[in-house]
């Protein structure tokens, strides 16, 4: 690509290029004049992101869909590690511009307020610091992803060990659950080591920008501006006191259905409700169809939107070898329109997941609608908002013909379904209440102490499974969590979001299409309100009490009784 200040036309334009094909068009932003009401040199601004973005984004598709391809491999290595940390640094310079010029466009008050929390934690001694903290974070996936164990005669990855944890046969079952914990036992003097050396730079990069700890740096830099720390430990508090409870009950009504008088580990996820497997759909047609027909059911503009992706070639679900694990939806911003990568086996968790990711993609495709780039997106709390609720709101359409299940089918999948959320937010509580305490007390640089505080951490919050003589393989959960390693202080948003997801799970019950316009509307504001005004569109509130997670939590402890009567 020339050097040239003249904005390249399409994302495809940047396929090749490298941080000095890139460097001139955020030169030429950074010496051109802001004039009159600033949306002249704005717009420009957000044009250059979007194309950026977009083909950072389209670097990582093609990679993730193809890991074996060493171009595409290096290709999406250099978006990530050597041209968006420089991004990063022009963001901040040009950020700095639109502050220091004193103007605010119209609708550009949230953003200004992000702008000026990046340019305040901002520090170029840190970039160093990120460097090597980065440089951790693929060591830790390098140990993680490179774990195998011997199984029958063959060699599984951690995650392929997950159905058998399903399996009816317990000793089957037993040696899933010790196998996967072994896997990270045999590596925790490794993973502690790269941790110790996380947490002192984390802790360097907060002081640097002079923040007490990490914790306090993580709020600002996630743009936590309408919840504290203090917020967070009575979310810990009320989970510990309204949703502990009640899984206790569950675990005491799994204990007396497989007869047993404990119930161990590796008795948590064992199917009670359905004889055989689940298969929902056999083939991508099979996983595809049904969904359209549910978010038509649900919407005509989703399922329009639904549509416009399928026939866009924007939805890659099949698993084939070669494709990373995992799913995702990413924006492409440029062309307005959301992509969804999976790896559909044919299970439940996939109708889950498409369903999920649809519900980011819906938010995408409303929020793509706002003018500037930056108001588009609205952090984790209302990402997961707009996904989680989705989870919730198709349960009545799951049954064939619009879905997927028989009716017995779907009353097994439902009950699992919200028997997960309530386990979910016991584990999300002990986490975020871990990164708390690793964060806050200079103990948290000790590896042993550190093993021991999660030990008394996740008694809080789990119950009604006995862990006697298994005190390795628990602690060995912790290593196992990546947001820990790789991304601190990003689980709380889970719980928010699910909480808030329940609001609407909870409205829909009595009022299905006025909940429905109050998410779509709540969508349609990307990110330009603050979070609790984005919560009150879509008719929920930001829960960390005892008393609203009291109320919804016994709404879905109610639902289950009714689904098992
Ligand atoms: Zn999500």
């Amino acid at each position: 690509m020339p050097i040239s200040t003249a904005l390249p036309t399409s994302p495809d334009d940047l396929r090749d290029a490298t941080w000095e094909d890139l460097a001139p068009l955020y030169d030429a932003l950074a010496a051109a004049p802001i004039e009159g009401d600033g949306q002249a040199w704005l717009a420009r601004w957000s044009a250059l992101q979007e194309l950026v973005e977009e083909a950072a984004s389209l670097a990582m598709i093609a990679y993730t869909c193809d890991t074996a391809d060493a171009a595409k491999e290096a290709a999406n290595l250099r978006w990530s590690s050597e041209i968006f940390p420089q991004v990063i640094e022009q963001h901040v310079r040009l950020a700095q511009r639109l502050v220091d010029s004193g103007l605010e466009p119209p609708g550009m008050s949230m953003v200004l307020r992000e702008f000026r929390a990046d340019i305040a934690i901002f520090r170029e001694e840190n970039t160093a610091l990120f460097t090597r903290i980065e440089e951790l974070v693929a060591g830790y996936q390098k140990v993680t992803g490179g774990m195998s164990v011997a199984w029958d005669g063959r060699t599984l990855t951690i995650p392929q060990l997950q159905p058998f944890l399903k399996e009816g046969d317990r000793a089957v079952r037993e040696r899933a659950f010790r196998a996967g914990a072994g896997a990270y036992l045999a590596e925790r003097e490794q993973l502690a080591t790269l941790f110790d050396e996380m947490h002192a730079l984390r802790q360097a990069v907060a002081r640097n920008a002079g923040f007490a700890n990490h914790m306090e740096w993580a709020f600002a830099a996630k743009h936590r501006f309408d919840y504290t720390p203090a917020d967070c430990a009575r979310f810990h508090d009320a989970v510990a006191t309204t949703v502990t409870p009640v899984v206790a009950r569950l675990m005491a009504h799994r204990r007396e259905r497989l007869g047993l008088d404990v119930l161990r580990p590796w008795d948590t996820l064992v199917q009670l409700e359905a004889r055989e497997p689940v298969r929902p759909f056999a083939d991508v047609d099979g996983l595809v169809g049904p969904a359209q027909r549910i978010f038509d059911r649900l919407d005509p503009e989703l399922g329009a939107r639904f549509r416009e992706m399928s026939e866009a070639g924007l939805l890659d679900l099949a698993s084939r070898p070669g494709k990373a694990p995992g799913g995702y939806c990413t924006n492409l911003p440029w062309r307005k329109q959301p992509f969804i990568f999976m790896n559909a086996v044919g299970v439940p968790d996939d109708v889950n997941t498409l369903i999920h990711e649809a519900g980011h993609c819906f938010h995408d495709f409303a929020a793509n609608r706002l003018p500037w780039i930056w108001q588009r997106s609205a952090g984790h709390e209302a990402a997961e908002l707009a996904s989680m609720s989705m989870e919730l709101l198709v349960t009545p359409h799951l049954v064939q013909p619009t879905g997927y299940y028989t009716p017995a089918q779907a009353r097994a999948v439902e009950i699992e379904q919200l028997e997960d959320v309530l386990t979910s937010l016991c584990h999300i509580a002990s986490v975020d209440d871990f990164q708390q305490w690793i964060y806050s007390s200079d103990a948290g640089q000790d590896a042993a102490a550190r093993d021991a505080a999660w030990l008394d951490i996740r008694s809080r919050y789990e119950a009604g499974v006995d862990w006697s003589g298994l005190e390795r393989e628990r602690v060995s959960r912790w290593y196992r969590q990546l947001h820990i390693f790789e991304l601190p202080f990003y689980y709380i948003e889970y719980g928010i979001a699910q909480l808030g997801a329940l609001q609407l799970w909870r409205d829909a019950a009595r009022d299905p299409a006025g909940t429905l316009g109050r998410y779509r509307a709540f969508q349609a504001l990307g990110g330009t309100r603050p979070l609790p005004e984005l919560y009150a569109a879509a008719g929920a509130r930001l829960i960390f009490d005892r008393e609203g997670m009291a109320e919804l939590v016994g709404l879905v402890e109610a639902r289950l009784d009714a689904l098992r009567a």
